[in-house]
């Protein structure tokens, strides 16, 4: 998604909100509207002054994914093609220093260079409508093609070895079962192992694979549009590769990782079909933090940058009337009250898809970001009580100082709002046309030994 001033909207605008049948429609709606200014310092009241340090993390992964669905023949524009890039830039924090003058507000355009060429791609493609990949019904063959990009070299960390693939099966405790056949339905269970990650149906002969609990095939249709299910499986696809580096890193050397910031471009969040492995990714991340604990080693950052979204639109808005330097974390109910305007939809928001918790922070130079920290539990078992957990800022103390250095540190005035890494790794995203990599090239050797 475009930045603000990277690319003007193409809109065309006929001022429907101007039309009488729609300002009588709007009259019985609530909305989200600018906050009055009494109501404004009301809801700034609830910021904080944001804690402070000035550790950084010594290596930084920022990462950015760009869906395409697209006829492969003009003539035939409901025969698709889809393609989904995620892009990621690693890059030691040293390496960085340099690439803003301190006092000026403009990046070095040769140190941005150099740093963007370090950017790296893994690309997938799929068979979208009417397409049928090795002879296969459209949505086994889309099944399949999931499964092969997701179990080859291209996710696999060591080369070899450890993909996206085998990702599920230690996300989910070894072993994962698939009730139904995902080609004609019959019941299962169908159950997959390290090594076993096919099963053949005995009623239609079809193979499952074990990538079918993703589920994102049961949004492809023979005809129709299947840009959705693109859009999931680029969603899915870049927490997954995230995780799966950083379970690399940590069985390599675990204070490489506990000196690492990962920083996604969006929430953390796993949205639609393949949701479910948002409390595996939530499970696996806080066990993580613990190793490090134990250790003696402070815990990464995990963080989500989200540069537009409703909380974006509401922070922006607030901004004026917030002092800079202050930082809230978006409880439930302050999103129902403020943002939402309407009671909480349900006792714990995001509870199918968030593994990550909204803050608001304005820096000091006046700049608002809304970032998204790793939720600090193993799970979210009680509803109502992980609603009141998840938004103390208490249970971030490890992170909250370190996270805004961080964002202090790579704010800069180019796009708005935004912070250099995800800039960069969203510019490759969007525009880079050079082939995809493998995952394992997103790191050095360094960072694996
Ligand atoms: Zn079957």
């Amino acid at each position: 998604m475009p930045y603000e001033g990277q690319q003007a909207s193409k809109r065309g605008h006929i001022d429907i909100v101007k039309n009488d049948d729609v300002k009588k429609f709007l009259s019985e709606c609530a909305y989200l509207t600018q906050p009055g200014d009494q109501a404004a310092v009301s809801i700034a009241a609830h910021y904080k002054p944001a804690p402070k340090c000035d550790v950084l993390p010594q290596l930084v992964v920022a990462s950015d994914g760009s869906a395409y669905s697209e006829p492969i023949d003009k003539k035939f524009p409901s025969t698709q093609v889809g393609y989904v890039k995620t892009s990621f830039m690693a890059f030691d924090m040293g390496d960085y220093n340099g690439l803003v003058t301190p006092g000026s507000p403009f990046v070095d355009p040769y140190a941005a260079a150099s740093l963007h060429n370090k950017a790296r791609a893994v690309a997938f493609t799929l068979p979208g409508s009417n397409v049928r990949y090795k002879g296969l019904r459209v949505q086994d063959g889309f099944r399949r093609a999931v499964y092969e990009q997701l179990s080859d070299e291209r996710t696999q960390i060591p080369r070899g070895g450890f993909s996206v693939k085998d990702m599920l099966y230690h996300l989910e405790g070894g072993q994962i079962a698939i009730e139904k056949c995902p080609s004609c339905g019959q019941g299962g269970p169908h159950l997959f192992k390290r090594g076993k990650d096919e099963s053949a149906c005995s009623g239609c002969g079809a193979t499952v694979y074990v990538t079918d609990s993703l589920r994102i095939h049961e949004q492809i249709s023979d005809q129709g549009d299947n840009s959705s299910a693109i859009t999931r499986f680029m969603n899915a696809v870049e927490h997954l590769q995230l995780a799966t580096l950083l379970k690399a890193m940590a069985d390599n050397n675990l204070s490489t990782v506990s000196g690492t910031a990962i920083m996604v471009d969006g929430p953390l969040a796993l949205f639609g079909q393949p949701a479910r492995y948002h409390a595996s990714i939530q499970a696996f991340y806080y066990g993580l933090f613990e190793r490090c604990e134990s250790a003696g080693l402070p815990p990464p950052l995990i963080m989500g940058m989200q540069k537009d979204g409703m909380v974006m639109e509401h922070a922006r808005a607030l901004s004026p009337h917030l002092k800079n330097g202050t930082f809230c974390a978006i409880s439930d109910q302050y999103r129902a009250e403020f943002i939402n305007g309407i009671a909480p939809l349900t006792d714990n928001f995001g509870h199918e898809t968030y593994y990550g918790q909204d803050f608001i922070y304005k820096t000091d130079s006046g700049r608002i970001f809304d970032v998204c920290l790793a939720y600090p539990f193993a799970n979210k078992r009680n509803r109502k009580e992980f609603s009141g957990q998840k938004a103390d800022p208490k249970n971030y103390d490890r992170w909250l100082a370190r996270a805004f250095a961080l964002i202090r540190h790579l704010e800069f005035d180019l796009y708005e709002n935004s912070v250099v890494p995800v800039a960069l790794a969203h510019r490759h995203a969007s525009i880079s046309l050079s082939p995809g990599g493998t995952l394992l090239d997103v790191l050095t050797k360094k960072h694996l030994s």
